[in-house]
């Protein structure tokens, strides 16, 4: 039995009872058993906001834990890309150390270039200072040099001597 079904039955005991609500103790029993009927009310009232309270505190809880989880998750792909940089520093640490070595080669090779007689050379005229410059196919590559008498940028023609280098380059309008 509910609070509000046990203050009907109080209500139905006084009716029952056929006792005189004229004298006093009746219009006393009345009013005590009318107060104790309205408090039952609102108790039964407030029982159902608090539930309704602890439904939307389980729903509540039930977010912070999937964000909990979803935490865990990041920090755990958050640890992972942290191995990854990791490793790809180390990666960086050996290209770097390869790089030191292979620039050794590098100047070495060029100095063997520097010895090499075979080379092709092709012999250009400063068109600002008239000095007479000799390059190779490398820097007739490039397309272009600073004079080194005068400084002045020069550019190539490689339309004129393209046909002269063993690779074909790219003519770049
Ligand atoms: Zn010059």
């Amino acid at each position: 039995m509910t609070i509000t079904e046990k203050t009907s039955y109080l209500k139905g005991l006084l009716e029952g009872m056929n006792i005189d609500q004229t004298t006093n103790e009746g219009k006393l029993l009345a009013a005590i058993i009318d107060t104790l009927d309205e408090i039952a009310l609102s108790v039964a009232d407030l029982e159902g906001e608090v539930g309704a309270i602890n439904d939307e505190l389980d729903s509540v809880e039930e977010s912070l834990d999937a964000f909990d989880e979803e935490l865990s998750d990041i920090e755990e792909a958050l640890d992972a890309i942290d191995e990854d940089l990791d490793a790809v520093d180390e990666d960086l640490d050996e290209i770097r150390d390869e790089l030191d070595l292979d620039e050794e080669d590098w100047d070495e090779w060029d100095e063997e270039e520097d010895e090499d007689d075979d080379e092709d050379l092709y012999q250009l005229t400063c068109p600002t200072c008239k000095e007479e410059i000799v390059v190779d196919e490398d820097v007739l590559a490039k397309g272009g040099m600073k004079c080194p008498a005068c400084g002045e940028d020069l550019d190539f023609d490689l339309s004129q001597v393209i046909d002269d280098l063993s690779e074909p380059e790219e003519d770049d309008d």
